[in-house]
């Protein structure tokens, strides 16, 4: 394990001259602080649009022909502001102008390329302004023809790395891919850079800058001042992941759970906060519940055949149904004469018909129904493991509510319990459940 640690900055922590200021002084308060990742610019305000979302008009506009001069002005404007602001003497405006000439010869510019522009400028602006040494993500990082980070990039990392004196700046969101040319992530990818490179490094810690403090147990749009979550496990941020306001990408977290290495996440805007850590399964969790999370938007196929449970290879065939049709479940609960598959309402509905007409072929059921408006909510915490009258209490605190539960599951490994309501019950049921197992 080496002592150096990984930041990742994020959009808004690089939107303008400010940000970058911010993130020296965030940079020089810790000699640990020797790998940085960078997003593109984000917004500076609501109204604005992040540079990356810039970039993808502009390939769309110059793909067609047409005019692009609207968005591609903003770009320009934006990065030529932060180096102005910061007194640098950077060379980018040759990039951006040599970058320019090939869009309006069409055909010359990949999307991918053109979008990672937006990172990889940032980076190199960075990299003049902290002093610090340019590494390029590209060839760095390489994808195989699966798309998956090839076993081969974490060597070339750690050996393009291995100087451990030097403050280094990478672009994050993109690399090399299998076809040889430049491939970003998915979108928010930079937070999947940033892991693999504190993975690649081992690094001490992957801080991952941001512009709220962290986690919250609760979303503050639906309770009152939730809690900060101090420290949640690899595993109950999965769970979690119901939240829709996750602050991370998702695939960033096997990168450094594969290590045990512990993700920070920072606010760029309020650096004395100790944010939340993201790490292995405490030996004692502190709460009983780590976090409530619910997500709107899901339905119920339900199945009911007589004697279903005597047939053997019921369930694998009903999924292997949705399987054809590239449709992934959340939630399968059963009982003996019926089974109900759990799907994200709006991938059910380009495959709807299919799916019924495949089912009542092959199952023969006696009845099958779609159920929508349904929301997930997982309650999650460690703490809940073993310990009796867990169920009990949530159970207490919805009904004293009058809320009427759909589905229940709990997962053997006890971390969390899901339970489905009506769509307009997800807030009640939300601040319910916090309630119970916070405020009392
Ligand atoms: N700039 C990319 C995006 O907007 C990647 C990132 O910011 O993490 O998705």
């Amino acid at each position: 394990m080496s002592s150096r640690i990984v930041c990742k900055f994020g959009g808004s922590s690089v939107s303008d001259a400010r940000q970058f200021e911010k993130i020296k002084s965030i940079i020089g308060s810790d000699s640990k602080r020797k790998i940085v990742v960078v997003s593109a610019p984000g917004k500076r305000h609501a109204a604005e649009t992040k540079l990356t979302d810039l970039f993808y008009s502009v390939y769309d506009l110059a793909s067609k022909g047409i005019d692009f001069s609207v968005p591609w002005n903003l770009i320009c404007e934006r990065y030529r502001e932060i180096c102005r602001d910061l007194n640098l003497k950077t060379t980018i405006g040759d990039d951006l102008k040599a970058l320019e000439e090939k869009l309006k010869m069409r055909n010359e510019v990949s999307l991918d390329f053109l979008v990672s522009r937006g990172e990889f400028l940032c980076a190199r602006i960075m990299a003049e302004y902290l002093g610090a040494v340019f590494v390029d993500a590209f060839p760095m990082i390489a994808f195989d023809d699966r798309y998956r980070v090839s076993a081969e990039s974490y060597g070339a990392i750690a050996e393009s790395l291995k100087d451990e004196s030097p403050v280094y700046v990478v672009p994050g969101f993109y690399g090399k891919g299998a076809r040889g040319d430049v491939k970003t992530f998915t979108r928010g990818g930079s937070d999947i850079t940033g892991a693999i490179l504190a993975h690649a490094v081992d690094a001490e810690m992957y801080e991952n800058w941001t512009d709220v403090s962290g986690m919250l147990m609760a979303d503050p749009r639906i309770v009152k001042n939730p809690l900060p979550i101090e420290y949640v496990s690899y595993r109950e941020i999965r769970e979690l992941a119901y939240s829709g306001a996750s602050v991370l990408h998702d695939e960033s977290i096997a990168p450094c759970r594969a290590k045990n290495i512990p993700i920070n996440i920072r606010n760029t805007n309020r650096p004395e906060d100790a944010g939340t850590i993201i790490g292995p399964t405490p030996e004692k969790a502190n709460r009983l519940i780590t976090g409530v999370a619910g997500r709107k938007g899901f339905s119920m196929i339900y199945i009911e055949k007589g004697m279903m449970n005597k047939e053997i290879g019921f369930g694998r065939r009903v999924l292997g149904v949705l399987e054809n049709e590239g449709l992934s479940y959340e939630l399968c609960p059963s009982a003996i004469d019926s089974m109900s598959v759990v799907v994200d309402t709006h991938a059910l509905e380009a495959v709807q018909q299919r799916v019924l007409e495949d089912i009542k072929q092959q199952m023969r059921p006696d009845q099958i129904k779609i159920f929508g408006g349904i929301s997930l909510i997982a309650t999650v915490g460690h703490g809940m493991t073993n310990r009796i009258g867990v169920a009990a209490k949530l159970f207490t605190a919805l009904a004293e509510q009058e809320i009427n539960i759909r589905i229940i599951d709990q997962g053997s490994s006890q971390i969390n319990i899901i339970i489905g309501v009506d769509e307009s019950q997800t807030e009640r049921a939300i601040q319910a459940i916090y309630g119970a197992f916070v405020e009392d």
